[in-house]
C-alpha cells in the first residue's frame, strides 16, 4: 500500500501573534537548507532529526479545526524551518484550509525555487518572506546562500498577484547599515504586491538551543540590536 503523504513537524503553536494577521494556528516545520548566523531555531535544521508529530494534511487541519473560533480572524502559518523543504504536504495542506474557507499564510526564506515549491502558491493567500540580504556575498555571509532564489520568489509573487510582508533581520555589523537598508528599501519600492515590511531587531533568545546541540555560536559576543534602533528604522521607513 502506498505511504500516506505526511509532514515532519518540529511544534505547534494554537495562539501564535506574531506570524501573520490576527491569531494564527502556526506549524514549524522540520528541515532547513540554509544555517543563518542568526538562527533562533537551530533545531529544526536537520531534515533527517526525530520529530514531535508526523502529521497527515488531514490530520493537521482536524487540530487546527480544534481552534477555528479563536483563528476565525486570523488563520493558519507554516513556517519553519523551511516550509517549503516538504512542499506537497504544505501545498496539500493548504488545499484543505482553502476548502474549509481558512486564511494560509507562508513563512519562507524562499531558498528552494522548482515547480513544485511554486505550486504550494496555489493555495497561499500570504507569504512572510525573508529576505536576509539584496547583495549575494553578504547573503552568502549571513545564510550561506546567495539569496537569488528569494527574489525569483518575489518576482512570482508579483506576477501572481499574492500579497508579501517582508521580514529583513538587523544584525550589528551585519545589516545594520543605512545604505544597505535604504538599498533593500529601493529595490522593493516597484513591488506593488510588498503590503508591510517587518524590521526584525537581532536577539540572542535562542543561544541556549546551540549548547543544547553541542554547536557553536555563530554571533558569539555580537550584541541584540538596540530597541531604540529597530523604532529608529521603522520610523525612517514608513511602508507602503
Ligand atoms: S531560514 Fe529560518 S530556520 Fe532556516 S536557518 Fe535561516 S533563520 Fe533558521
Amino acid at each position: 500500500m502506498e505511504k500516506p503523504l505526511t509532514g515532519k513537524i518540529h511544534s505547534l503553536e494554537s495562539f501564535g501573534t506574531v506570524d501573520g494577521p490576527g491569531i494564527r494556528f502556526v506549524t514549524f516545520m522540520q528541515g532547513c537548507p540554509l544555517r543563518c548566523r542568526y538562527c533562533h531555531n537551530p533545531d529544526t535544521w536537520r531534515a533527517d532529526a526525530p520529530v514531535k508529530y508526523e502529521l497527515t494534511p488531514r490530520q493537521l487541519l482536524d487540530e487546527v479545526s480544534r481552534y477555528k473560533s479563536f483563528i476565525a480572524k486570523g488563520g493558519v502559518t507554516l513556517t519553519g524551518g523551511e516550509p517549503l523543504m516538504q512542499p506537497d504536504f504544505c501545498r496539500e495542506f493548504f488545499r484543505l484550509c482553502r476548502e474549509a474557507g481558512i486564511h494560509t499564510a507562508l513563512d519562507t526564506a524562499g531558498s528552494v525555487y522548482n515547480e513544485k515549491t511554486l505550486s504550494v502558491l496555489d493555495f497561499t493567500d500570504l507569504v512572510l518572506l525573508d529576505i536576509k540580504a539584496l547583495q549575494p556575498e553578504l547573503c552568502r555571509a549571513v545564510c550561506g546562500s546567495d539569496g537569488r532564489n528569494a527574489l525569483r520568489l518575489l518576482d512570482e509573487l508579483e506576477r501572481r498577484g499574492i500579497d508579501v510582508w517582508i521580514r529583513h533581520v538587523v544584525v550589528p555589523g551585519l545589516t545594520d547599515d543605512d545604505r544597505l537598508l535604504d538599498e533593500l528599501v529601493g529595490y522593493l519600492k516597484p513591488y506593488r504586491c510588498v503590503r508591510k515590511i517587518e524590521w526584525l531587531p537581532y536577539h540572542t533568545m535562542g543561544v541556549f538551543k546551540y549548547k543544547d546541540l553541542g554547536l557553536a555560536y555563530p554571533l558569539e559576543g555580537v550584541p541584540p540590536l538596540p530597541a531604540e534602533r529597530i523604532k529608529a528604522i521603522r520610523e525612517r521607513y514608513p511602508w507602503p
